[in-house]
């Protein structure tokens, strides 16, 4: 029996994906992510990111940030590393510390693009990654809009990465469509097409496979329309896939987390004065559950 083309996340499809951490594992176990994010004036992202990662489970986690960012991100982020740039800049550019095939071979996944810009310097390093980077990757953002300028850049994302554009950041990877019917059908043929796991942001988050399924996340409310969701959103994905689940795994489980998470919070401090921070937090009430 073939599945159904067209689904919807239920719990029971999470409680079937999730692992609990064995006893004697050790930080080792939970793989180094990387993440690539900030800029001046939007370190706030990064920062995000990188507390819904960690709250997520990974072993180890990585920021590399412009060094306007260092002291932002040892500071509010005392479990993650930091790496930024040689140069004094306030936008990234990653390339010495992590676009060489050494560098990048030391992270299990790469996240990029919160709060990233879209200088040409940091646009070149992005290139300059792909070409050395072939692991499934998170990318988000910033790091969608320059795709988004870049065409060429697309076909080279390593197959069976993680795209999480938001409508706008869509119609710029992969431009206009008529209406909503079309536009989930480019989403799930660019899926097929690229090997990519790509979903859109909505109140019902729809993610195309490269198996050629598309999936819709009921979780969430519009309390989490508002600036930091979608940064939290890619730490979480981010986390999952340093965790060793797969690619397409990760996603259906991340988005239906990240949504609930987002419920709890609406539940207890309401729609209007929840914030990224309060869904970062409420992560732990849904592992609780998880278990
Ligand atoms: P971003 O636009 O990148 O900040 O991402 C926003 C995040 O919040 C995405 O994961 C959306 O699915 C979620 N979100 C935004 N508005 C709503 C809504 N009205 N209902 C449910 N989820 C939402
Ligand atoms: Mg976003």
């Amino acid at each position: 029996q073939t599945p159904a083309r067209y689904q919807v996340t239920e719990a029971t499809h999470i409680h079937d994906i999730y692992r609990p951490r064995k006893p004697f594992s050790h930080k080792g176990t939970f793989g180094h992510a990387l993440l690539i994010a900030g800029s001046e004036g939007k370190m706030g992202a990064a920062v995000l990111s990188a507390k819904a990662c960690l709250h997520t489970g990974a072993g180890l986690l990585t920021c590399h940030v412009p060094r306007c960012g260092y002291d932002i991100i040892q500071i509010s982020v005392p479990s993650a590393m930091c790496l930024t740039d040689e140069q004094k800049d306030h936008s990234s550019v990653f390339h010495n510390n992590v676009a060489t095939p050494e560098a990048a071979s030391r992270y299990k996944v790469i996240g990029i693009g919160p709060g990233l810009g879209t200088a040409a310097g940091t646009a070149w390093a992005l290139e300059k990654l792909l070409e050395h980077y072939h692991s499934p990757m998170v990318l988000d953002a910033d790091a969608l809009n320059i795709l988004g300028a870049s065409p060429h850049l697309l076909r080279k994302v390593p197959q069976q990465s993680l795209l999480t554009p938001h409508p706008k950041e869509f119609e710029r990877l992969f431009g206009k469509t008529a209406n909503d019917i079309e536009r989930l059908e480019l989403l799930s043929e660019k899926a097929r097409a690229l090997q990519l796991n790509i979903l859109l942001k909505g109140r019902y988050t729809a993610m195309a496979f490269p198996d050629g399924s598309v999936w819709f996340n009921a979780t969430g409310n519009a309390g989490m329309a508002k600036g930091g969701s979608g940064d939290v959103l890619t730490g979480i994905l981010t986390s999952l896939l340093a965790q060793g689940y797969a690619p397409k795994e990760a996603m259906l489980m991340g988005v239906y987390l990240h949504g609930l998470a987002g419920d709890y919070a609406a539940a207890e401090c309401s729609q209007e004065a929840m914030t990224a921070e309060d869904i970062i937090r409420l992560l732990g009430k849904v592992f609780l559950e998880l278990r």
